[in-house]
């Protein structure tokens, strides 16, 4: 259980699991053997009928499914289910009776079917992409060298991003889509709430060396367990966790969902950077300043896979010249839908 977050788990639960796992013992052997309807399978058999690894843990309650490295996380009581960045909803509950896990007749299909075709899972195509366009209302952000806003140029880019992606048969969820002044925190809030898989901010550069150009995109690093203390970005995960309708107030899945999401989160965030840089800088002739990793407050607070680019330098003579062109806006957009798509159907 290396990814579970003990903070989260409160001392009263432990005693209470223990509590029921001794009188199961106790209890368990004076009564009739279990009888399965119907409508449930017992675990064991279809882990051993399809060769996948399961692994209780008694205390937690959880149970780990495993098969050529992907993983599945499964709660008695619950009827959510964790696998990778997904979250599996089952027609009923895990039961557990008298030690025997009896899961509901859709987990064959929904999760152990799943396990099995490891590369229709990795091929799998997102459904939403926020796109966040820099700053904007009072906050202009960047300035170029004749009066060219960076938040102009970026809700511009963005636009035509969003038909991009949309022409491809993405949804597109913008945080801003006219002149409007979002705070820092408002911006991922907007991304739990959607239920997107893909976060990209959209910025423009500006430098006092005026020889400064390129293009580059950052992503976060580091992103470790959440915090009980990070009050932003716990409050993102609770809107997150609303999209599944997971039951209210089970810190315990809580920890163990979260724990997963920032692991899956850091992994795609710096993969999706690499495809980006590598297809945009390209695309549009600009030089390649790489992919960086940041600690920014966009990127940190967002709870699914997430990058910022900075398109090019308003600073730069020939950069600003370029920005204020809808053609390289225009080519840019192409190529950053490219690179998005190059990274989904890896
Ligand atoms: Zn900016």
């Amino acid at each position: 259980m290396r990814n579970y977050n003990p903070s989260n788990f409160p001392k009263g639960r432990i005693k209470i699991a223990l509590l029921i796992i001794l009188a199961l013992s106790v209890y368990g052997c004076a009564t009739a053997p279990i009888s399965v309807s119907p409508e449930e399978a017992v675990l064991k058999d279809l882990c051993q009928r399809y060769d996948v690894q399961w692994e209780w843990d008694s205390v937690s309650q959880v149970v780990t499914l495993t098969r050529q490295g992907l993983k599945a996380k499964a709660m008695a009581g619950s009827d959510l289910i964790v696998m990778g960045d997904e979250k599996i909803k089952l027609s009923a509950p895990l039961k557990m009776d008298r030690g025997t896990i009896l899961v509901p007749p859709d987990f064959k299909h929904k999760v152990i079917d799943r396990l099995t075709q490891k590369f229709d899972y990795t091929l799998k195509k997102f459904r939403a992409v926020v796109i966040d366009p820099g700053h904007g209302g009072q906050d202009p952000g960047a300035i170029g060298r004749d009066g060219l806003k960076e938040k102009e140029v970026v809700l511009d880019i963005a636009k035509r991003l969003k038909q991009e992606l949309e022409g491809k048969g993405i949804k597109v969820i913008m945080t801003r889509d006219g002149d409007t002044f979002l705070s820092l925190e408002e911006r991922p809030r907007i991304a739990a709430r959607s239920g997107a898989d893909l976060f990209i901010s959209i910025h423009a550069n500006a430098s006092r060396a005026r020889s400064a150009s390129g293009f580059e995109v950052y992503y976060l690093k580091g992103a470790d367990e959440v915090s009980p203390y990070d009050v932003e970005m716990n409050k993102n995960y609770k809107m997150a966790f609303n999209h599944f309708s997971m039951q209210k107030n089970d810190s315990a899945l809580e920890g163990i969902v979260s724990s997963m999401m920032a692991a899956y989160k850091q992994a795609e965030s710096s993969r999706l950077a690499e495809y980006i840089t590598r297809n945009t800088a390209d695309a549009i002739n600009s030089k390649n300043r790489g992919s960086k990793s940041a600690r920014y407050v966009v990127l940190r607070n967002t709870v699914i896979p997430a990058v910022l680019v900075e398109v090019g330098f308003l600073s730069n003579r020939q950069e600003g010249d370029l920005l204020k062109s809808s053609s390289y806006r225009q080519k840019i957009a192409d190529s950053l839908a490219e690179g998005f798509v190059g990274y989904a159907s890896r």
